[in-house]
């Protein structure tokens, strides 16, 4: 399942970063997801307590930022997309191939037992 993966990647580079700061457990981690990201947020919330079993990260909250899609429209700039449309800017549908936000996976943030981090 590609969640179980994403979950997993995540988990290592959160634990890279605990054992970074002394090696703690993580409390709770933030995750940036972009809406056309090829990932689904419940499927990663669903995923990710078994993956954590037995890392620094057991019991972790999973806390997921969902950002949207933004392209760039030769003339309206900056718009925000509508998955539904595909890559078109939503006020006259011209195509709007450069995707300046809304691909996103990162770690965003981490809450290490006693202190935390962004
Ligand atoms: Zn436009």
């Amino acid at each position: 399942m590609h969640e179980a993966s994403v979950a997993l990647s995540l988990i290592g580079v959160a634990e890279t970063v605990a054992l970074e700061n002394g090696g703690g457990r993580v409390l709770a981690l933030t995750v940036r997801i972009g809406q056309w990201s090829a990932v689904v947020p419940t499927a990663l919330m669903a995923a990710f307590p078994a993956c954590a079993e037995g890392t620094l990260l057991e019991g972790a909250r999973l806390n997921i930022e969902l950002v949207p899609g933004v392209g760039l429209c030769p003339q309206h700039g900056r718009v925000e997309l509508e998955l539904k449309r595909g890559l078109r800017c939503p006020l006259c549908d011209a195509p709007t191939p450069t995707l300046l936000q809304g691909d996103e996976l990162e770690l965003d943030g981490l809450e290490l037992d006693g202190l935390e981090l962004q």
